[in-house]
């Protein structure tokens, strides 16, 4: 904080108050600021109702319960006092910035990210041992979807989503954050939303899923996962776009080490895509940190010239996509562990194809 110019951190919903105080806000219109000075003692601010929930260890912060009808906005903006240079959670409701921005006229707001970025990117042994828990449990689920054993023609995307975010769970997460089934034309939007549409046969399906797992003692990390697997036999095309894709997931992930940029995986990854024509069917970033959030620092993106650290876990994540026909994606959780990179996903690569 001192570094960066950052008088006081205000941490409200989203992964920084877990991360440094092991509460996560409910994320509701009641504020909850964790008020945390640099040069004082930090204060939870939190909804009376919500108190009760707090595992309360004062060497750590005060607690600073407030009722229903009292003003929770000036309470955080009496113990920010005359610190004018703020950072508030990226994560943070707009409403919460705009009543603090009034309560506090002089302030100059950043996010935590700019403190916190840096710091949650880089994961202890116990966080790194997450994260495989983790991606270990998605790795069961890729595998019954590999095998077959998940049933895909005639059901809807919807159905087989929630088959999905259900196997998570029974695999030892305590939820499912997302589970995206893209069925022939869909699969070419990588963020689809699993609707209505039956899977038909002879078709993508791109499937990318992940939840949020505890391990004893933590407050729970992500998942992240994508195979793509086809309803009946490849076709030629489907064949060599799959192969390009998969070279390039390949390349990009053996071209992780510590001190490499993190556009250069990207580069490592688009090159190939570029060479093979589909550099423009290529539409996003080729990954993103995970941690205690599905996204997070660091972002794998051209013009992202930091270097990966030992610590950092992150997709490798590339995809093709030829709108209004079908789409692919390969995606593994990676980690520069001390001891080396370590895949947090080993379901295998291939194009599957599965017939049930
Ligand atoms: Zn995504
Ligand atoms: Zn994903
Ligand atoms: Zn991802």
């Amino acid at each position: 904080m001192g570094a960066a110019g950052i008088e006081a951190l205000l941490c409200s919903i989203g992964a920084d108050l877990p991360w440094l105080t092991g509460y996560e806000a409910m994320p509701l219109e009641r504020p909850t600021v964790l008020v945390l000075p640099a040069d004082g003692d930090a204060t939870l601010v939190v909804p009376r109702l919500e108190a009760p929930r707090v595992e309360t260890d004062e060497s750590l912060f005060a607690l600073r319960p407030w009722l229903d009808g009292e003003d929770a906005v000036a309470l955080v903006a009496g113990l920010v006092g005359s610190r004018n240079n703020l950072a508030i959670s990226d994560r943070a409701f707009a409403g919460l910035l705009v009543d603090l921005q009034q309560a506090l006229p002089r302030a100059r707001f950043t996010r935590t990210s700019t403190v916190l970025g840096a710091l949650r990117a880089v994961k202890d042994a116990q966080e790194i041992e997450a994260l495989r828990a983790a991606g270990a449990a998605a790795d069961r689920v890729a595998a019954a979807l590999l095998a077959g054993e998940i049933a895909l023609i005639g059901r809807s995307e919807a159905d087989v989503s929630r088959e999905l975010a259900a196997r998570l769970v029974a695999e030892g997460h305590a939820k499912s954050n997302f589970a995206i089934v893209a069925s022939g034309p869909n699969a070419a939007s990588p963020h689809h939303e699993p609707g209505a549409r039956r899977i038909g046969a002879g078709e993508t399906v791109v499937c990318d899923f992940g939840g949020t797992l505890h391990l004893p003692g933590d407050t729970g990390y992500c998942s992240d996962i994508t195979r793509t697997v086809v309803t009946g036999p490849p076709g030629s095309e489907l064949r060599d776009l799959y192969d390009v894709l998969q070279a390039a997931q390949a390349a990009a992930c053996a071209a992780v080490a510590p001190g490499v940029r993190c556009e250069e995986i990207d580069r490592t990854g688009r090159a190939i895509i570029a060479e093979a024509g589909y550099g423009m069917q290529f539409i996003h970033r080729i990954g993103h940190g995970i941690g205690m959030e599905e996204h997070e620092d660091p972002y794998l993106v051209e013009g992202n010239e930091a270097a990966l650290a030992v610590g950092n876990a992150f997709s490798v994540e590339p995809g093709i996509y030829l709108d209004g026909r079908m789409g692919a994606r390969i995606e593994d959780i990676l980690v520069i562990a001390p001891e080396g990179v370590v895949a947090c996903n080993e379901a295998d690569h291939n194009l599957h194809v599965v017939t049930a």
